[in-house]
């Protein structure tokens, strides 16, 4: 029989409001829905209070103001332990001079589970995340895929219905980190348990992310899926932070355009009415591979140095063949409107 009952919960907060000390809070009266199962991925630049959410949600930090609820308890001033989450965090902290098997029974210990009990639990919970045969091994004697997993089985333990991770791939190389996000997001999907990811890495959360929460300044920017959020951001901050976009300034008011939903042509070539142009001066011809990266600047504004008289342009390398540019050499940015999307200031 199955004893670890992983149920998800959603999670809500309302209002939700750090402070530590006088002036702009770290955390500002922030409300999120995350629905109970999902991946979500609290994203934004350092300081933006991504992890004082996630410390507040999980009983770490106490909150200033507002509420947290857990499914439809409220957990806002209850202890850590007895809110019904469980936090994995950076490089997995296990305990180095622990075996797997001890590691994930620790808690356990904590909690005065005699050692026939916790064994029997922590060895259950490796064999979930098939490291049953591996629990005799310390931490080093584990590859990090495999230290993930006791990881994982150690915040299990407790139970939890939503699991916080903070910032737990950022330590590892670059190789490592992708291996071990596929790996995390298929245990998400396994277990079915609502996650709460922070990460400063737009690539991460796209990759893992059902729900976005883009955060700047103690405030949420957009809530909405990966898609959404890099099809459609919502202000121009959140454009720049996913970047990949061109933020352009028309007589409409300011812009947001795919860098590969912009093309690049001579100066004298014919152009439909509709078709939305620019004329600019190419800066910087970087070959990328299956593409090539033209770097531009607004004619007439080169000596702005403003971002938004400076452009990119991903150009398909067989249409770059066709029509190579050199840096220096004047040409127009075109793009159709409907490309285009608005970006309120
Ligand atoms: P992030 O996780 O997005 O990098 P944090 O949530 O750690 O940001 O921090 C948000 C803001 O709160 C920052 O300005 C940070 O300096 C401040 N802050 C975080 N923890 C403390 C603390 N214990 N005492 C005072 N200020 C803090």
């Amino acid at each position: 029989m199955d004893t670890i009952n992983t149920q998800p919960a959603s999670i809500e907060v309302v209002a939700l409001t750090k402070r530590y000390g006088v002036g702009k809070p770290a955390v500002d009266a922030i409300n999120l829905y995350v629905e109970g199962g999902s991946y979500c991925c609290l994203l934004g630049p350092s300081g933006c209070g991504k992890s004082t959410t996630l410390r507040m949600i999980a009983g770490h930090e106490s909150a200033s103001g507002g509420d947290i609820l857990l499914g439809n308890k409220n957990i806002t001033d209850l202890p850590a332990s007895s809110r019904g989450s469980a936090m994995m965090f950076q490089s997995f902290a296990l305990f180095p001079h622990l075996s797997a098997l001890d590691n994930v029974a620790f808690s356990l210990k904590m909690k005065g589970m005699p050692k026939p009990q916790r064994h029997a639990k922590a060895q259950e919970l490796l064999e979930r995340v098939a490291m049953g045969h591996l629990a005799e091994r310390k931490p080093a004697e584990l590859s990090g895929g495999q230290q993930q997993r006791v990881a994982l089985a150690r915040a299990l333990i407790t139970q939890p219905r939503v699991l916080l991770l903070d910032e737990p791939l950022s330590a590892l190389d670059p190789f490592l980190r992708i291996q071990m996000r596929a790996e995390l997001r298929r245990w998400q999907k396994e277990l079915g348990l609502t996650f709460i990811h922070v990460t400063h890495s737009q690539e991460e959360a796209m990759a893992l992310a059902d729900q976005m929460v883009v955060m700047n300044n103690g405030v949420i920017e957009q809530v909405g899926s990966p898609h959404t959020v890099y099809n459609q951001p919502a202000s121009e901050f959140v454009a720049r932070f996913m970047g990949g976009h061109n933020i352009i300034e028309t007589a409409q008011g300011k812009i947001g355009v795919r860098t590969d939903h912009v093309q690049v042509s001579a100066p004298n070539s014919s152009f439909n009415t509709t078709t939305a142009r620019l004329p600019v001066v190419i800066t910087d011809v970087e070959y990328q591979g299956t593409y090539i990266l033209l770097g531009m600047q607004q004619e007439g504004r080169e000596r702005a140095l403003h971002a938004t008289a400076e452009f990119s342009a991903m150009v398909p390398e067989h249409q770059f063949t066709r029509t190579p540019f050199g840096v220096g050499q004047r040409a127009v940015m075109h793009w159709q409107p409907e490309q285009a999307h608005p970006l309120p200031q």
